[in-house]
């Protein structure tokens, strides 16, 4: 694991001052920064800070599971706790953008910043954020990972973590790790977006929401961390 890619960045106090307004307004779900661990935790990821981001949240649900009805941001969280196990039984720190259903504004330009904030705080080395896709044609699936264009450790983590899903959870249709551009991959620290599946599709729909499923979503995202630290 290098140290050139953990740039950290400063925290801004305007951002703070503009987090601090926001707040008062929204009234989050209380975010969760874990205190480091007095012991040194072991594994191949010890050391890590990772932020990981529980997509939409509260009035935002995202896309809507086409059969069961089911809010992506229901399942986001839940695959999100998954990954936050997974990452930790490797030794890493994580740092949640929400435990529970919330947000932190309603304004969802003034929510990803405060998540962003989290990360900055926390001084996260990796960002990954968790969400489930969906498209009109029912016949789509696949999970894939994006990442923003030019940043070649943000590409480097997504295709590991590309690669693993495809290696692990075998799906139909292999696609590949795309730039994309979101405002949670503005950060200078390697940071993903994992569409972890089609909800729009109905054999990944079922997939998705179960436990089971879950839990290989999220033990094939850390194998790509790791496949990542590794490098
Ligand atoms: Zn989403």
């Amino acid at each position: 694991m290098g140290k050139k890619w953990q740039g950290h960045a400063v925290i801004l106090a305007a951002a703070l001052l503009c987090l601090t307004a926001g707040a008062v307004k929204s009234r989050p779900a209380k975010p969760a920064v874990p205190a480091r661990p007095a012991e040194i935790s072991a594994g191949p990821l010890a050391e890590l800070v990772i932020l990981v981001d529980a997509g939409h949240g509260g009035t935002d649900g995202g896309a809507r599971a086409k059969d069961s009805g089911t809010w992506e941001k229901e399942i986001n969280l839940q695959t999100a706790l998954a990954l936050r196990e997974a990452l930790e039984d490797a030794g890493a720190r994580v740092i949640m953008t929400r435990e529970t259903d919330g947000e932190y504004s309603r304004n969802k330009r003034a929510d990803l910043t405060a998540r962003l904030e989290l990360a900055k705080q926390g001084e996260a080395d990796l960002l990954i954020s968790v969400h489930m896709n969906e498209y009109r044609s029912r016949k789509e699936s696949g999970p894939q990972v994006f990442y923003r264009a030019g940043q070649a450790q943000s590409q480097r983590l997504a295709e590991d973590i590309q690669a693993a899903m495809i290696r692990e959870l075998k799906p139909q249709k292999e696609r590949a790790a795309l730039a994309g551009d979101y405002f949670m991959l503005s950060l200078d620290i390697p940071s993903v977006l994992v569409e972890c599946g089609f909800l729009s599709n109905a054999r990944e729909e079922k997939l998705l929401l179960s436990s089971a499923y879950r839990q290989r979503v999220a033990q094939a995202i850390r194998d790509g961390v790791t496949a990542f630290v590794n490098r």
